[in-house]
């Protein structure tokens, strides 16, 4: 079957763009990020892990335009000093965003017009919940986008609730996202619940994911060594606040779809086999944390991910940048 493209005389073969389109998603897949990878299906070019997101890439192609991305991350960094280095980005954000725009420029090696990753930073949708201060949101939301511009990070661009609603009025935006995109709490709690007791929805399964894994991280944000309240109240407070924040995110999710809906949508989370969802690594290596709840640790082979408090116990040293901000640490050779 041949397709007229209006813009050259010259026809587009279906096949040929199947094709292509198949190993566009290989690329992005060969650094996905699986539920049960051991369970799962085991390969990136799986086609029941393609088929959700086959036709955007092949309409994309058809319309010789950027292969576009969506990727809600980089809410802003930990409050908890036992995780990350400071309030701003550091090495960890610079590595994980010079991989999207490698994976970018990758993309754009088999497919001339490229690959786009929009970062839809979601620091504003939950500061409050998750306890960063919206000054210290706004920072590292311009500091993502001095990394972006001094790193020619050309593949690259960010958006963020910030762009929505222009008054500054962060509740005020909080409150319309809700009322436009948002879930009923019963509903969601429901479908939590379900996902926990061997659902085989996805999107059940996807829910309790989510709530586990959001839970898991607020408790942590608050367990650092000045907390004199008791683990459990922690986290009896944590699961309402993750079904708050959960709510939040599905409604950033929902408004982000209606933005740009020829985007692929791709997530920091593990995903199972043909979800709706890619789920990326970060770095290009799985690793369980993120840029933002962690600091990188440079082995001398590469930069890895783990708690400020681990990367102290180890036989490191703390680099700076060139403004004198704490960047990362360097492991130090035992030779
Ligand atoms: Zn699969």
């Amino acid at each position: 079957m041949k397709i007229l493209n209006n813009k050259q005389s010259k026809p587009i073969d279906f096949d040929e763009t199947l094709s292509l389109a198949r190993d566009i998603l290989t690329k992005v897949l060969k650094f996905r990020r699986m539920v049960n990878p051991e369970n799962s299906c085991d390969s990136a070019t799986c086609p029941k892990c393609h088929k959700p997101h086959i036709d955007k890439v092949s309409k994309a192609i058809m319309q010789k335009k950027k292969i576009t991305f969506v990727l809600p991350a980089f809410p802003g960094k930990s409050p908890n000093p036992a995780k990350v280095l400071g309030y701003l980005p550091d090495m960890a954000e610079r590595q994980a965003l010079k991989f999207l725009n490698n994976l970018c420029k990758q993309i754009q090696e088999i497919y001339e017009p490229g690959a786009a990753v929009i970062i839809c930073s979601d620091g504003r949708v939950f500061s409050d919940v998750v306890g960063i201060s919206e000054k210290h949101v706004t920072a590292y939301q311009a500091e993502i986008d001095d990394i972006i511009k001094e790193l020619d990070l050309t593949a690259l661009s960010t958006f963020n609730l910030d762009d929505v609603n222009v008054n500054n009025n962060f509740d005020q935006a909080r409150i319309e996202l809700v009322d436009s995109y948002g879930q009923d709490l019963d509903g969601l709690k429901d479908r939590v619940k379900k996902g926990g007791t061997g659902s085989n929805s996805p999107e059940e399964v996807e829910a309790n994911r989510m709530y586990c894994g959001l839970t898991r991280f607020l408790v942590e944000d608050l367990m650092h060594p000045e907390q004199t309240r008791s683990k459990s109240s922690i986290q009896k407070e944590c699961k309402e606040k993750a079904y708050l924040a959960i709510i939040r995110s599905n409604a950033w999710t929902d408004l982000i779809a209606e933005k740009f809906p020829e985007a692929i949508r791709l997530s920091i989370h593990p995903q199972i086999c043909g979800s709706q969802k890619i789920g990326i690594q970060l770095l290009g290596i799985e690793t369980w944390t993120t840029p933002w709840h962690a600091v990188a640790v440079n082995t001398g082979k590469e930069f890895i991910l783990m708690k400020n408090k681990e990367a102290k116990k180890l036989n490191t040293k703390l680099v700076q940048d060139e403004n004198g901000r704490s960047s990362h640490y360097e492991l130090i050779s035992q030779n």
